[in-house]
C-alpha cells in the first residue's frame, strides 16, 4: 500500500523485540499449529528475512510444502529483475479462474509485517483452505506481486505478459488488526459485496465497502478493465482518517495504521492474529457463497 508524502513519521520503536521474540520460541514445547499460529508464523517469517527475494523464499517453502507448484514470473522493471510467484490452488481447468494475491515486497523502513507480510500470509492461507476444500464454480490460482511499492510493478506486468484473465482477481494488503474489514468495490452490486457483509456480521466484525480505498494492486486489474476488489483488516475507526489523508485533509488523530506502515515500526509486534482469524474466516465464507451462486446461476 502506498502513503500521501503529506504523512508525519511518529515511530513507536519496537524492533529490538523481534529478535528476542524468535529466540524464546526455540525452547518452547511444541503446540498444535492453529490458523492463528499458522499466519503469525508467516508474518513472522517473512518479517524476518533480510530483503524482498528472502520473503519470496518463504512462500515458496510454504506453497512447496503444500504441494502447490510454484510459477516464478521475471519481469523487468529499470535495472531491477522483479519476481512474481504464481501457484495453481485448486479446480478443474475447464473452470473461470479466481485469482487471489498480495504483494510481497516491503519498504527499506521497517519489516513490512503489517505492509504487506499480513495480507500474503491471509493469501496463503486461504490457498490451503481452497486446496483442501476446493470451491464449486471456480478453480484457483495464488500471486504473490514483487514491487508494488515501486508503483505495482509486478500486477502490472502479469497483466502486460498477458497471463490468463481471471473472472475476478481478489486482492488482500494490510490485513493486521482491527475489529473491521475494508473492502474496495468498483461496483456495490457485485454479489461478492453482499455475502462479505453477511460473512463479517456473522464474525461479529464491522465492514466498509465502496471505491474509495488506498491504491493497492488491484488498480492494476480494474485500469486494465480486469475484475477485481481489494480486502484490508484494521479498526473501523482508522477508515475516516485514512481518507482524510488521502484526501489532503487533517485526520482527527493520525490512525495507527499510518503510524506503522512504511515506518520502522512495521514489526510483528503489530499486528494481532486472533483478531486477523476472524477476517480470514470471513472472507473464505463470502467467497464460498459467491462461488456457489455463480456456480448455481
Ligand atoms: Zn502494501
Amino acid at each position: 500500500m502506498s502513503l500521501p508524502s503529506s504523512v508525519r513519521r511518529a515511530p513507536l520503536a519496537f524492533a529490538a523485540l523481534l529478535f528476542a521474540g524468535a529466540a524464546l520460541a526455540q525452547d518452547a514445547p511444541q503446540t498444535a499449529s492453529t490458523p492463528a499460529t499458522t499466519w503469525q508464523a508467516d508474518v513472522a517469517g517473512m518479517a524476518s528475512a533480510e530483503d524482498n527475494a528472502g520473503r519470496r523464499a518463504h512462500l515458496r517453502e510454504r506453497l512447496a510444502s503444500t504441494g502447490m507448484a510454484v510459477d516464478v514470473q521475471t519481469f523487468a522493471y529499470g535495472e531491477i529483475t522483479g519476481e512474481n510467484l504464481i501457484a495453481e490452488v485448486s479446480g478443474d481447468p475447464a473452470q473461470p479462474m479466481l485469482l487471489i494475491g498480495a504483494h510481497s515486497d516491503r519498504v527499506s523502513a521497517g519489516r513490512g509485517a503489517t505492509d504487506n507480510a499480513s495480507g500474503s500470509a491471509v493469501a496463503l492461507a486461504l490457498a490451503e483452505r481452497f486446496r483442501a476444500q476446493p470451491l464449486q464454480g471456480h478453480r484457483v490460482q495464488v500471486a504473490f506481486w514483487d514491487l508494488e511499492e515501486e508503483g505495482l510493478r509486478g500486477a502490472a506486468a502479469y497483466i502486460a505478459q498477458q497471463r490468463e484473465k481471471p473472472a475476478l482477481y481478489v486482492n488482500f494488503d494490510v490485513f493486521g488488526w482491527g475489529d473491521s474489514l475494508w473492502m474496495m468495490t468498483p461496483d456495490d452490486a457485485h454479489p461478492l459485496v453482499a455475502s462479505s457483509r453477511d460473512a463479517a456480521q456473522a464474525q461479529g466484525l464491522q465492514i466498509t465497502a465502496g471505491t474509495r480505498y488506498p491504491p493497492s494492486d488491484h488498480l492494476a486489474f480494474l485500469k486494465a478493465g480486469w475484475p477485481a476488489v481489494s480486502y484490508s483488516m484494521i479498526g473501523a475507526a482508522e477508515i475516516p482518517d485514512i481518507l482524510a489523508v488521502f484526501g489532503g485533509k487533517p485526520p482527527t488523530s493520525m490512525p495507527k495504521v499510518m503510524q506503522v506502515i512504511h515506518s520502522a515500526d512495521d514489526t510483528v509486534e503489530h499486528v494481532d492474529a486472533d483478531a486477523v482469524v476472524k477476517g480470514i474466516d470471513a472472507v473464505e465464507a463470502a467467497i464460498r457463497a459467491w462461488d456457489a451462486d455463480a456456480a448455481t446461476h
